[in-house]
């Protein structure tokens, strides 16, 4: 922990490499999609992975290969109840992000993202552990400036459907920068667009999971008013590299730091393209927009190219394919299990 150190600013450029990097890292929501991702990143690169769970949405299948491993530990608990564990990098992942995951249990969501923070910035305040947030494009909300700039305050509904995750993560970003200016705990607020890849759940209810569960299913394709809203889709590979490099970065390089991939697509595009990949007899169909469902969206990765080095490599057809043969295998599975 150390003195206050202004917002967004980089002393020294970031670089991949993992010389500084810690040795004991804790990842909240390390059974998640992401989160399990992030937990192979960080073994891959030599590190102790402590993987706090209490598998609201996440999987034991996520991260049931890396139990094997010595240097991986899985801790059933909850981010809601104070935790005192030895770490000295706490990525804090914990939180449903799809749409209908956090809508299913609104009051959850909030205090997991609120008091999940309090409880990550207390354990690192305590241990001098530098603490990562998964924030998210939603602290933009429905955006009136296209693309994002981290600058962008955002437009939020506080009392819609969207505004338990949404308010959540903008309070947990406060929480995160107060705690820094006012207690100097490291920290580094990471702002993810929406990420899509293999682990994702059959039923997540993402567009990209339902589209692709959907297309090889021939089931009708579900859009949500006109499809014409937008997207920027990001494969997880390169998300999590991202966040890699963002935690080696100095301890000055705190963010908000945008990281996603800028190509921008509507969502009826989208659909057209998982049909023609996955050669489907699947049609579309249209059912009422989503309440406060924002229109545009897409990331300025100005700040994480200047200060990470870093921006997405993965085409969305390389990725897509990539996630549907995952979900291709999957659903293979499911249909084995369901005729045993
Ligand atoms: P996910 O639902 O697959 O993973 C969330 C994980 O957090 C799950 O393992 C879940 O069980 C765990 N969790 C939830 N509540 C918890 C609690 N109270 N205590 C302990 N664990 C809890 O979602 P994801 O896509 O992997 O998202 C991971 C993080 O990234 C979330 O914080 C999310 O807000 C953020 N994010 C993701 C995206 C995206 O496109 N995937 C976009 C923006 C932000
Ligand atoms: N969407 C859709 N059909 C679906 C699921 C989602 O048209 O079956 C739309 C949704 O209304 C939104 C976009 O796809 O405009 C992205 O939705 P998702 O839930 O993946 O993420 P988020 O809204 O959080 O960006």
């Amino acid at each position: 922990m150390r003195s206050f150190i202004p917002i967004g600013t980089c002393r020294e450029p970031a670089s991949a490499s993992t010389t500084s990097w810690p040795k004991v890292v804790l990842v909240n929501g390390g059974a998640g999609f992401l989160g399990s991702h992030l937990c192979e990143g960080l073994l891959d690169r030599g590190h102790q992975v402590i993987c706090l769970d209490n598998f609201y949405t996440g999987r034991r299948i996520n991260i049931e290969h890396l139990l094997q491993n010595t240097r991986f530990r899985l801790l059933e608990h909850d981010v809601r109840q104070p935790y005192d564990i030895e770490a000295s990098l706490i990525f804090n992942f914990a939180s449903p992000a799809s749409p209908p995951d956090y809508q299913r249990d609104p009051v959850g969501t909030l205090l997991t993202n609120v008091l999940g923070a309090v409880n990550t910035l207390d354990a690192a305040r305590r241990i001098g552990a530098t603490a990562v947030q998964s924030s998210t494009s939603e602290v933009y909300g429905d955006p009136h400036e296209n693309p994002q700039r981290e600058t962008y305050f955002g437009n939020v509904n506080p009392i819609g459907p969207r505004g338990c995750y949404d308010e959540g993560k903008r309070s947990a970003e406060t929480l995160f920068f107060d705690y820094h200016r006012k207690y100097g705990v490291d920290i580094k607020v990471g702002r993810i667009f929406n990420t899509y890849g293999p682990r994702m759940r059959l039923d997540d209810g993402r567009v990209v999971s339902n589209f692709i569960v959907q297309a090889l299913s021939n089931a009708d394709i579900t859009i949500y008013g006109d499809g014409r809203q937008t997207r920027s889709f990001c494969y997880v590979d390169d998300l999590v590299d991202g966040f890699l490099r963002f935690a080696d970065a100095g301890e000055s390089c705190i963010g908000p730091i945008n990281l996603g991939n800028p190509a921008e697509i509507t969502v009826g595009d989208l659909a057209e393209i998982v049909i023609d990949l996955t050669n489907s007899r699947s049609r579309i169909i249209y059912l009422p927009a989503l309440t406060d469902d924002p229109r545009q969206r897409r990331p300025d990765i100005t700040r994480a190219r200047e200060e990470l080095n870093w921006w997405p490599s993965t085409e969305l057809k390389t990725g897509l394919k990539r996630t549907i043969a995952y979900f291709d295998a999957l659903l293979a599975e499911k249909q084995v299990a369901e005729a045993v």
